[in-house]
């Protein structure tokens, strides 16, 4: 029987992963079969328990159980600890194994597949939930001049910068203190695009020539990408190559080997062009 994975998430029906994986394993020879489940709100451990009693391997986890997959793993790798959240889940008979590839696939997509110098920039990322939580560590390795977090809860973007305390770069604030400023890069790390909403942005955080990066992914614009199209950020993108590669990472995890990316990219991007038409 085929080694089986899955994704956890609430909502999950617009995941792309179990697509994802799909190519991955058939580029790889690798037998496994890859599924979405939708876990209650209230019942994220009662599932990954169901699954992994049921024979499950391993397991993507998406909004909004990140934090609580850190909790519910028994072991951690370094950067999953760092983060405080965890979107990747191995079971190995020994418990559960938390990590964090989100962090690895941003910055592997931003520095690799768009061109984009980190070092010296100006960087802003709205939102502090669980996939912020695990870009942040990453994005301060590659030395940006500032990191600005911001959140409609301060209090919690608090708590995720003082997992980095002492490090000069790192700032919060909140939305109505970002007017007047500007930014090289912004990251849309928030799930209001999965509501069809827009954060609260004053239309001057982005510099002139200035990068704007939302992890959602959909056909066409979200409603950041739109805003940002419309007050002067230069190039826009989506999550999807982000997806890719923290795909990528997770199977390397599961499988030991990394799948190239770039194909699936490509399939991903012209599947959502066919679907805008
Ligand atoms: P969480 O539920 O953990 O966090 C949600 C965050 O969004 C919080 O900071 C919350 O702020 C903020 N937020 C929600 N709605 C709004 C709004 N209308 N205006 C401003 N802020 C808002 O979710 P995750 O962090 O796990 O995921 C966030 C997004 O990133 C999702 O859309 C997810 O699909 C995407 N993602 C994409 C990945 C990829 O590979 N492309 C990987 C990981 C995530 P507050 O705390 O104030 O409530």
């Amino acid at each position: 029987m085929s080694d089986r994975y899955c994704v956890f998430g609430n909502p999950v029906g617009h995941s792309k992963s179990p697509a994802i994986h799909a190519a991955f394993a058939v580029q790889c020879h690798q037998d496994l079969r890859y599924t979405a489940i939708l876990a209650p709100l209230d019942g994220f451990a009662t599932s990954v328990r169901e699954f992994v009693a049921s024979g499950g391997r391993g397991a993507n986890v998406t909004v909004p159980f990140k934090e609580e997959a850190w909790r519910l793993a028994t072991r951690r790798t370094g950067r999953a600890e760092l983060a405080g959240a965890v979107n990747t889940l191995a079971f190995d008979g020994s418990g559960i194994l938390g990590d964090n590839t989100d962090g690895a696939g941003l910055l592997r997509d931003l520095t690799v597949n768009l061109g984009c110098h980190l070092a010296g920039s100006r960087v802003l990322v709205l939102g502090a939930g669980g996939a912020a939580r695990g870009v942040v560590g990453p994005l301060l390795d590659s030395r940006p001049a500032k990191l600005v977090i911001v959140n409609r809860n301060v209090d919690r973007a608090r708590d995720l910068a003082q997992r980095f305390a002492g490090t000069a770069a790192l700032h919060v604030c909140s939305y109505p203190e970002l007017a007047e400023r500007s930014f090289d890069l912004v990251i849309n790390a928030t799930s209001a695009s999965l509501g069809g909403e827009l954060p609260p942005l004053p239309a001057s955080v982005f510099a002139a020539a200035g990068t704007a990066y939302d992890m959602m992914y959909g056909d066409g614009d979200t409603p950041f990408l739109a805003f940002a199209r419309r007050h002067g950020a230069v190039r826009l993108a989506d999550g999807i190559g982000m997806l890719v590669e923290q795909a990528a990472e997770a199977f390397r995890l599961w499988r030991g080997v990394r799948p190239d990316t770039a194909p699936v990219i490509a399939t991903l991007r012209g599947a959502s062009i066919a679907n805008d038409r």
